[in-house]
């Protein structure tokens, strides 16, 4: 046949062309390696079906890891095609299941208004709710009951379906259907939540179904591999009716196992949709050659692979920079007087990435960045929506909205401090148990005491459908006194919190609800007086960050590595490369966590396409305290050819060669680091070698007077007090 549109098959070599045009009418899975064009084809082959009239765009569902993937997908369909794409549904597995709530919040026995929880607002339902069942924190961790909860969810089981031999497991579902209740009472859906009650809508109504069948004939899935087994279970339920499924994924780069993420779907996948071979795509456009070979070789050391060959045509290219610094501090610096070489080079700090394995290690890396003013941008961790303040101010949103949202009503009632104490929410709570209502509803009938709080929701909930978004969110941080309170705190913090504010004002003014629509809100609700608000919340709870203060601005991009698969970077920074931190010192307990940090390491070195930095510290502060780690054993399984040592090359616990911790001279230059004190002539972070534990890292010391009481982490061997007098130690 003729192409009507040649332009879209020019970037595309035959596998990929192939994989885009395999038959429209059934079901088809890529396998295929990190950086292959995976999404490529799956962006192309939603194009191809619009084009050939295989679908129309109400035909296409397409599902994506992230909010950002799915805009980008969109700008990149819109640029292919004449087509307007507004019908298409584009988003996450949570972006979609909330628009099918929104859309059928009745059949779904929610509330229109239904609010989502992210997971601080669910950790402290969850607190209130032990308080309640008088349960101690201590005997039952909240995070357990969490984990338990959200696992149970994802697992598709309600509470009333479960069963336990044991007490402790009876407890643990006891507070779960608990749980349940009080999410339904008050009309709040976390976030496994919206899967399972998407999935449970579909399932009970079958009208509905058909309806859903008959529309999306084609769906498509990005990231396969970590589809968990509700999210699988949605697919096959929605796909039912015939629909052809085009997935596409990698089992090397299944990294999500913890939150129930089944790389098994793949194989399951063939067999349920009737597929008999994946395709395979085995080039990669993405990195230079040294980096490929790079995460080739590390990705070898796992047994049990799907197997797949990637190759590149791309020059060799940089060395990969291995780094060892003497503590965190320093590796701090030397990452940030590197991204100021590569600015001064010409690099957009956009196309810098930095990554780390846990939200924690963030911290030290921003505030370097921050004084060195290099403008930088967290995905992730404390995300902007999550801030202290601006959950207070979106809390007071949601009670504008809705004043049955018991959880909004505890967090603001008395903040600003407003004279109502401890007891006297004691006593709301408890009239409000007995007369089983809300919190609201009890405390309207308490008098002078609540009196001013009950007027002020009600005054803004008199603005509702009123006045626009951006001046209720006006009204909120005047009429709640937010922004007088934080004024009036002396602290540099507190000023930034009242700044914080005023940026969420600013976000309440560039919203469009046309943006949310996109992948969340449905058109029912348009005539809602409360839409703007609903989608504006909707937005804070379900967005990660990609919305950040300062978009479009060009920052360099911090994520843990999780939060960076599928994304790609000219350059990369691999920080903390500890034994123990990565991998991670959790996971070396469980059967299959090494595997599965080793798919991380895979993920983090193929976001490179031009450079990448691994670095390391021997000492680091976290959660206050001193941490003394050897190199990660992936440092070690990165080839010697393709490394280039910026430090002496780091010793991990297998390497018994020689190496003294000095600093290179092509280490940068560190300034205003105090001399380190020595310990009988030691230096703690120093190395020395042990006549019988071989090679290892001083942790600690204490002077003994004549003689010090070293600590010294032999890897393998452990971690041995000895006394420099008897010892027999040599400097390396
Ligand atoms: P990941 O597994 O990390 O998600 P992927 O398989 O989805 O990777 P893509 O992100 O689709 O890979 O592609 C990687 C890079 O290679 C992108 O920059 C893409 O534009 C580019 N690319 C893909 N195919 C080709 C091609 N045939 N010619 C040139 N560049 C290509
Ligand atoms: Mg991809």
């Amino acid at each position: 046949f003729q192409d009507s549109n040649p332009d879209l098959f020019r970037n595309l070599n035959t596998q990929q062309r192939q994989a885009v045009e395999c038959n429209p009418q059934t079901s088809a899975l890529i396998l295929a390696g990190a950086g292959s064009g995976k999404t490529r084809v799956l962006t192309t082959r939603i194009a191809w079906l619009l084009q050939h009239a295989h679908a129309g765009v109400h035909n296409i569902m397409a599902v994506t890891f992230t909010n950002k993937a799915a805009k980008e997908m969109q700008t990149r369909l819109s640029a292919m095609l004449p087509h307007n794409l507004r019908a298409m549904w584009l988003g996450t597995f949570h972006g979609i299941c909330h628009r099918l709530l929104r859309l059928h919040y009745r059949d779904a026995n929610l509330p229109q208004t239904f609010q989502i929880l992210d997971s601080s607002d669910q950790t402290a339902i969850i607190k209130r709710l032990l308080k309640q069942m008088d349960i101690d924190e201590k005997v039952l961790a909240p995070r357990v009951l969490q984990g338990f909860i959200n696992a149970q969810k994802e697992a598709g089981l309600r509470s009333g379906s479960l069963d336990a031999p044991d007490p402790y497991t009876q407890r643990l579902i006891r507070c779960y259907a608990e749980y349940e209740q009080l999410c339904q009472r008050e009309g709040v859906v976390d976030f496994a939540e919206l899967l399972l009650r998407s999935y449970e809508l579909l399932n009970a109504n079958a009208t509905l179904l058909a309806h859903y069948h008959s529309r999306f004939t084609h769906i498509l899935v990005d990231e396969f591999q970590d589809t968990n087994n509700l999210q699988y279970a949605w697919l096959k339920l929605l796909a039912g009716g015939g629909a052809a499924v085009f997935a596409v994924g990698d089992d090397d780069q299944s990294i999500y196992r913890f939150r129930g993420a089944n790389v098994g779907n793949m194989a399951q996948f063939l067999r349920d949709f009737g597929v008999s071979e994946p395709i395979k795509l085995e080039q990669n456009y993405r990195s230079v050659g040294n980096i490929l070979t790079a995460a080739n070789a590390v990705i070898q050391n796992n047994s049990d692979r799907l197997g797949k060959n990637l190759r590149t045509d791309a020059p060799d290219g940089d060395k990969i920079r291995v780094f060892s610094a003497f503590n965190d501090l320093v590796e701090a610096e030397f990452i940030v007087s590197e991204i100021k070489m590569l600015q001064r080079e010409g690099h957009d700090l956009n196309q810098i990435a930095l990554l780390y394995r846990s939200n924690a290690q963030s911290r030290v890396l921003e505030q370097a960045l921050f004084q060195a003013a290099v403008p930088y941008k967290i995905y992730g961790g404390l995300r902007f929506y999550e801030r202290q303040e601006v959950k207070h101010a979106l809390a007071y949103l949601r009670l504008a909205i809705n004043p049955d949202d018991d959880n909004a009503l505890l967090r603001v009632i008395n903040f600003p401090p407003r004279g109502i104490g401890t007891r006297t929410i004691e006593n709301i709570q408890a009239a409000a148990q007995t007369s089983g209502t809300t919190l609201f509803q009890a405390a309207c009938t308490m008098g002078k005491k609540t009196a001013p709080f009950i007027d002020l929701i009600e005054q803004l909930r008199g603005q509702v459908g009123v006045v626009s978004l951006p001046e209720l969110v006006q009204s909120v941080l005047d009429l709640s006194g937010l922004i007088t309170h934080y004024q009036n705190q002396k602290q540099i913090a507190e000023q930034e919190r009242v700044e914080n504010l005023h940026e969420l004002l600013n976000a309440a003014t560039y919203f469009r609800v046309e943006d949310v629509q996109l992948d969340t809100l449905p058109e029912n609700l348009a005539d809602h007086a409360a839409l703007p608000i609903i989608a504006f919340l909707s937005n804070a709870a379900l967005e990660s960050g990609e919305n950040q203060a300062g978009k479009g601005d060009s920052a360099v991009q911090m994520m843990t590595v999780h939060a960076a698969k599928g994304l790609e970077f000219d350059v990369v920074f691999l920080s903390g490369m500890e034994e123990g931190r990565f991998p991670s010192e959790l996971s070396l307990n469980e059967a299959g966590g090494l595997a599965e940090e080793r798919r991380l390491m895979y993920v983090a070195i193929t976001r490179a396409r031009q450079r990448l930095y691994v670095s390391m510290a021997q000492q680091r502060m976290l959660h206050g305290v001193s941490q003394f780690g050897v190199p990660s054993r992936f440092v070690d399984e990165l080839p010697e050819n393709v490394l280039q040592h910026l430090s002496p090359k780091p010793k991990s616990k297998n390497s018994q060669e020689n190496s003294h911790l000095k600093f290179h001279q092509h280490a940068p230059a560190v300034s205003n680091q105090e001399l380190p004190r020595d310990f009988d002539g030691f230096l703690i972070g120093e190395n020395v070698r042990h006549g019988k534990f071989g090679v290892g890292v001083i942790i600690d010391a204490v002077d003994g007077g004549s003689s010090a009481k070293l600590t010294i982490n032999f890897g393998v061997d452990g971690i041995k007090v000895l006394d420099t007098a008897f010892a027999k130690l040599a400097k390396l």
